[in-house]
């Protein structure tokens, strides 16, 4: 079973926080769709035939596609992988691009997952981050989506907003819920270099929420949730029960997923691979017949890592037989010496052959995770 992902680079204007690679060239969708097209097919054979389970169509703005790109991307994905096994055909979507006809074409094509970018319920902070839209058009487009028939949808959003107050953070998450949304994402706001945020915080011109407010967010988020009956399955990750992203899961699983577009990853178990950051150097090599990415080789500790990090993030944590099967002795005894005195402090526990992060331990699960890895010249 395998992933296909597939990158829309095209945003109407971007967000001051996202470091996605996304482009505001709304003429070149065309030719876009075309190179993407031609990417599909030229690499069918990447995912050995195994069947593709998950199809996602993330960005960027998949929602700035019409009809017929998306028809377009359907027929190729069908002539060269076959859909009869997809299970689960997900299109991330912005609120303002959900009008009535728009969810009525949607009904039209084969997506079953509509993924909707609302980060927060809060106006003045929508304008803020400057998303397109506002709290209400929001809300109209979970129910649109709902009245049209869509029974399964995730909501984005984002908190450890400068400024957010518990009581704003508790009113999204109680929005969200009120929406009977099927699974809820939420990430803290990250300042990431390049982006305007980053320029804001670099001029002094942000306060970044400190560390003792983040944690009462993020403790908030998981009791809230957990309170109205969602799973956490992934540190960032909630779902009503049998609503986890199918997609997702199988980053966390090690499936082989084929990444097309540019600054897709893609991966199938032996190496990762990712296209080059520019739509423009995109369609210009794939016309010439060739791919621009960059490929990295897993070895023996790299795929260690890789299985450390996929697998304490979720619920399912790390399989320790698994581990000393597939890894050998010395990276099985490696793995529970830097586990010992996190289980020692209770951010780590091993229950039955398995090693999961604690409650406690999920609010510091990426130094935990670093402090499992292999690192070279030790
Ligand atoms: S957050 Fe989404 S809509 Fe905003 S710039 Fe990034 S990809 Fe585009």
């Amino acid at each position: 079973m395998a992933g296909i992902y597939i990158h829309i680079p095209f945003c109407k204007r971007r967000c001051i926080y996202c470091d996605f690679y996304s482009t505001t060239q709304e003429e070149k969708k065309e030719s876009y769709v075309h190179a993407l097209c031609k990417e599909l097919v030229s690499r069918n054979s990447y995912l050995d035939g195994e069947t593709v389970e998950t199809l996602y169509f993330g960005g960027g703005t998949p929602s700035q596609l019409d009809e017929r790109a998306f028809l377009e991307i359907f027929n190729c994905v069908t002539r060269a992988y076959g859909m009869e096994g997809c299970k689960e055909i997900t299109l991330e979507a912005n609120p303002d691009d959900l009008n009535a006809d728009y969810v009525k074409m949607l009904r039209r094509l084969p997506f079953n997952r509509i993924s909707i970018g609302i980060q927060t319920f809060h106006d003045p902070m929508l304008q803020w981050l400057h998303r397109r839209h506002t709290a209400h058009q929001a809300i109209d487009a979970v129910h649109r989506c709902q009245d049209a028939g869509f029974g399964n949808i995730s909501i984005d959003l984002i908190y450890g907003l400068p400024n957010e107050t518990n009581a704003i953070w508790e009113k999204d998450l109680r929005q969200a819920i009120d929406l009977k949304a099927q699974h809820i994402s939420a990430y803290h706001l990250i300042y990431e270099e390049g982006t305007p945020l980053w320029q804001l915080k670099d001029r002094h011109q942000v306060n970044e929420v400190d560390e003792e407010k983040s944690l009462s967010f993020f403790a908030r988020l998981i009791d809230t949730l957990k309170e109205a009956g969602y799973e956490q399955y992934e540190i960032s990750n909630f779902c009503l029960p049998g609503y986890h992203s199918r997609h997702n899961s199988s980053y966390w699983t090690e499936k082989k997923y084929l990444g097309c577009g540019p600054s897709a990853h893609s991966y199938n178990q032996t190496s990762r691979q990712w296209n080059l950051s520019s739509l423009d150097r995109y369609i210009e090599q794939i016309e010439k017949g060739k791919l621009p990415f960059e490929k990295e080789d897993l070895n023996l500790h790299t795929r260690y890592n890789e299985r450390v990090i996929t697998s304490i993030r979720t619920i399912r944590g790390l399989r320790l037989s698994s581990l000393k099967e597939e890894f050998g002795e010395e990276l099985y005894l490696y793995c529970l010496q830097n586990a010992s005195p996190h289980i020692e402090r209770g951010l780590l526990e091993i229950k039955e052959d398995t090693l999961r992060l604690t409650r406690q331990g999920i609010f510091i699960s990426d130094s935990i995770m670093s402090d499992l890895l292999w690192v070279d010249n030790l």
